[in-house]
């Protein structure tokens, strides 16, 4: 075993496979380790050993595993420095963002660990007491994309192991290091069994959604793969929870402050280069403001930095992967061929790595692909519109209902404005800040049931109601 081959964590222990798949650094195209190409039989082994360690995570106290909650954040925070290089590494963000999104997934887990599940108690019944408790549902899978492994994973981790449930988490085979680097980290800490990561290629997923072993998958990812998991999963009827796809619409008032908005607004359409489930995907512009903010967009563009994301000063890094970068070039090429003007970027790059220039369309025709489509890349269309009702229907018109935001300086138009919006999470005058204080679920094709807040813990369990005869 070469230094760079990881390992998964099986039944608390490290784990190989007599196949790897190779990890490719984005800015590089360089092979920079190795992962086990997870066995079937390997499978079935870490679900059997979630399900040998259920009932005894189960009958833990509460409080034991709020404290496990506490040690894993822990864990993240004491280990900070290597966890983001290696996030770096692998995903291609800047350090900065590398060490928010380590910062932000022990933050959200320690809060997570805050809850207390709620008990309901009534004798409305004539002659009985009823009591309804939220027990687990037995040994999770996780699946997870490759635009934030370490915050989405732990989305994932803090609700199924604080509720009660064992996990198998399956982070994507294009960033499993920072993950299965976590689980080793955690194996000294977590009961054997508790908490397994597995890594391997196209065949994993569909296994880890028909295994009967599982009772409910919680995945995030694309809307074409949620579909799959959602018929994968009938066949034990496991529960789900569905975060997908977006194609998010700002919509910008004719009051807003130009200059106030336009970098927050760069920015809720490029941070992470735009593979972000929620960034705004398309940025609706009215007329009064639209030269204006054409202009101060273009000025935050020109102050962005591309490059590999461990020069500290670059702050828009790759796209992850190649496939990826081969879809947000179409996309490109696409306008290109439509004759599209560019306010910025709009040209392929030179060199190594798979970078995309941030690129805005100038108003482009609503049928455009650039406008349709999720690009989950650097390119966004800046659209102008005359009628706000109009601006508002073109939003909606999507198959997508994840998230949106509005940007205006009057609070109660905006207001009106997010009232009228079909999707799970609307912001004002904000982007992308997501709480685990709240829920946040997507609307039509864009996921089904809830991640964050009480109801997104629940969804790690059932209620289950014991009735108690009273004495007469
Ligand atoms: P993807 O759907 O290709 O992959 C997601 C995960 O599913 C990966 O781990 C992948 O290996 C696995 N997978 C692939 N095929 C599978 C199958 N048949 N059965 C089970 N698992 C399978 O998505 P991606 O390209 O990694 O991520 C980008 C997409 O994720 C975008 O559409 C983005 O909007 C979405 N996303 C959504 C959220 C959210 O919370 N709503 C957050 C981040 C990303």
């Amino acid at each position: 075993m070469g230094s760079s081959d990881f390992s998964m964590t099986i039944g608390g222990r490290a784990v190989r496979a007599e196949n790897w798949l190779d990890v490719v650094n984005p800015a590089t195209e360089e092979v920079i380790a190795r992962v086990p190409d997870c066995g079937r039989a390997q499978f079935d082994d870490a679900v059997a050993a979630a399900r040998a360690a259920f009932p005894a995570w189960r009958d833990t106290p509460f409080a034991d595993r709020q404290a496990a909650l506490g040690s894993i954040a822990a864990v993240l925070i004491e280990h900070a420095g290597e966890l983001q290089a290696l996030l770096t590494a692998e995903q291609g963000k800047p350090l900065a963002d590398a060490l928010f999104e380590i910062q932000a997934a022990a933050w959200w887990i320690g809060e997570i660990a805050k809850n207390e599940l709620p008990v309901t108690v009534t004798d409305a019944m004539p002659g009985q007491r009823s009591t309804t408790r939220h027990v687990p549902l037995g040994v999770v899978g996780a699946i997870v994309p490759w635009n934030f492994p370490v915050l989405l994973a732990v989305w994932k981790i803090g609700p199924a192991l604080l509720t009660g449930n064992t996990l198998v988490l399956k982070p994507s085979p294009n960033t499993p290091l920072t993950t299965l680097r976590i689980a080793e980290l955690l194996r000294p800490i977590l009961p054997p069994g508790v908490f397994n990561v597995v890594t391997g290629g196209d065949a994993l997923g569909p296994w880890m959604t028909a295994h009967p072993g599982i009772d409910k998958i919680s995945f995030t990812g694309s809307t074409a793969t949620g579909r799959r998991v959602m018929e994968s999963a009938a066949a034990n009827l496991k529960r789900l929870t569905l975060e997908l796809g977006g194609n998010d619409a700002a919509i910008v008032l004719d009051d807003i402050d130009v200059d106030a908005t336009a970098e927050p607004l760069f920015w809720a359409a490029f941070k992470n280069s735009g593979q972000v489930c929620v960034a705004a995907k398309r940025i609706y512009v009215d007329d009064k403001v639209y030269e204006p903010l054409s202009v101060a967009l273009q000025q935050v563009a020109a102050r962005a930095v591309m490059g590999d994301g461990t020069d500290p000063a670059v702050t828009l890094g790759p796209v992850q992967n190649r496939a990826q970068y081969e879809r947000v070039k179409s996309l490109l090429a696409d306008s290109r061929a439509a004759g599209h003007r560019f306010l910025t970027g709009g040209q392929d790059a030179d060199g190594a790595g798979f970078f995309v220039p941030a690129t805005i369309v100038d108003n482009p025709p609503e049928e455009s692909r650039v406008v349709q489509e999720e690009a989950f890349g650097p390119i966004v269309p800046l659209l102008r519109y005359t009628d706000l009702d109009d601006a508002i229907a073109r939003a909606n018109a999507s198959e997508f209902g994840l998230a949106g935001s509005v940007w205006s300086s009057n609070p109660d138009r905006a207001a009106a404005v997010a009232a009228r919006m079909e999707t799970g999470t609307v912001w004002i005058n904000s982007a992308q800040n997501l709480t685990p204080y709240a829920a946040f679920a997507g609307q039509k094709q864009s996921g089904i049931g809830v991640e964050g807040g009480l109801d997104g813990l629940l969804e790690f369990t059932t209620p289950q109601t014991i009735h108690t005869a009273l004495p007469a």
